[in-house]
């Protein structure tokens, strides 16, 4: 496999009417052009990806990620990016438009298939309207049947669309206009209805996604000389939680919630106690795997609740400390999460400060 996949999301996107480039923009939980990145990720066919982009990214930690500056036009870009991964020496290079985010990844594979045949590989939809052509205000009628509406990702044979495009003066909307202006052969191959371009605000409403929720329960002793973990942060306190774990209550509960907002048994299931591989893991360790689960099959976290059940520590205290750590450890925004405190009247363990126990709500929204 030697495949580049090149994300242009340079576009000052006009018609959008918004004060930041759509591209970059919050839809569906996350910046727009993180759906395709994270795609072209999860599809395990790239080895490595260029975001074209005239604004700086910041928190884009993955190697095998480069940012480069695009040009003035969509073309421009595309030329800047091919020049940048000329001496990698990829075989193949997939294109895409950020302003595209819900391709499948199955579409990337077919793409991909296909290209063992073929120097170009491109996407395309027929149009159920009737359509017109306009020649020096004469309007005409097209046959529909004949028509083809494009799409991206797009994927090539690295070495000719480069040679092509080196050699390209006009203002092009996409790859394959290059390659059909040079008579060079295409493979069309069947696009999806889902891909469709976000051009005017009205387009981020066009998806509905569907709810999906997820209880979960957690309790652990409390005893001395141990640290105590809530929530991935480290909470002064006299005693720590026992377990095979770290023992963190909220983040056991959370994971939980998550794998049963998702139908995916429980924690239990996939950390067995038995196990020494997982002793003294720390949980955060243990949401890594959860988090990839819920990327990979289209899931993204709507808000989370909690409960802490003690007498002490006190929640007022130490909650926007365990909610910060909380929306970094899950990537998300803080006030998508709520803690809340719980005292037991002193009644019990936890009321005589030997345990802590803590439930959580989640809700997932998902993407088909
Ligand atoms: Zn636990």
């Amino acid at each position: 496999m030697s495949n580049c996949f090149i994300l242009l999301a340079a576009g000052k996107g006009k018609r959008f009417k918004s004060n930041s480039p759509k591209q970059f923009i919050n839809y569906l939980n996350k910046p727009l052009f993180m759906h395709s990145v994270n795609k072209a990720i999860e599809s395990k066919l790239f080895k490595a990806i260029i975001i074209v982009s005239n604004v700086p990214l910041k928190n884009i930690k993955n190697k095998s990620i480069k940012v480069i500056r695009g040009g003035r036009e969509r073309h421009n870009s595309s030329q800047k990016a091919l020049k940048f991964i000329k001496k990698m020496n990829f075989k193949n290079v997939f294109i895409h438009d950020a302003a595209r985010p819900n391709f499948s990844i199955k579409l990337l594979k077919r793409l991909n298939s296909n290209l063992k045949k073929n120097r170009a590989v491109v996407p395309f939809l027929k149009t159920e309207n009737s359509t017109k052509y306009k020649i020096n205000n004469k309007i005409q009628n097209l046959d529909r049947n004949n028509l083809l509406l494009t799409q991206t990702p797009q994927c090539f044979d690295f070495k000719t669309l480069y040679n092509l495009s080196k050699l390209n003066k006009k203002n092009v909307t996409d790859e394959a206009s290059i390659f059909l202006n040079n008579n060079q052969k295409i493979k069309f191959i069947k696009g999806e209805e889902n891909n469709f371009k976000i051009t005017i605000q009205s387009d981020l409403k066009k998806i509905n996604p569907q709810s999906y929720y997820g209880i979960g329960f957690d309790i652990h002793r409390l005893i001395k000389n141990k640290k105590l973990y809530l929530g991935g942060s480290k909470i002064p306190f006299h005693s720590g939680l026992q377990g095979h774990s770290d023992g963190d209550v909220i983040l056991h509960a959370v994971i939980d919630g998550l794998l049963g907002a998702m139908r995916k048994k429980d924690i239990g299931t996939l950390f067995p106690s038995n196990k020494m591989k997982f002793k003294n893991i720390r949980s955060p360790n243990m949401l890594t795997p959860i988090l990839r689960i819920l990327d990979k099959n289209g899931y993204n976290i709507n808000n989370l609740d909690i409960n802490l059940i003690c007498e002490n520590p006190k929640v007022s205290k130490y909650r926007n400390k365990i909610i910060t750590s909380l929306s970094n450890l899950l990537n998300i925004n803080k006030d998508q999460i709520n803690l809340k405190g719980k005292t037991v009247e002193k009644l019990g363990l936890i009321g005589k400060e030997k345990a802590i126990a803590c439930e959580a709500i989640v809700s997932l929204n998902y993407y088909a």
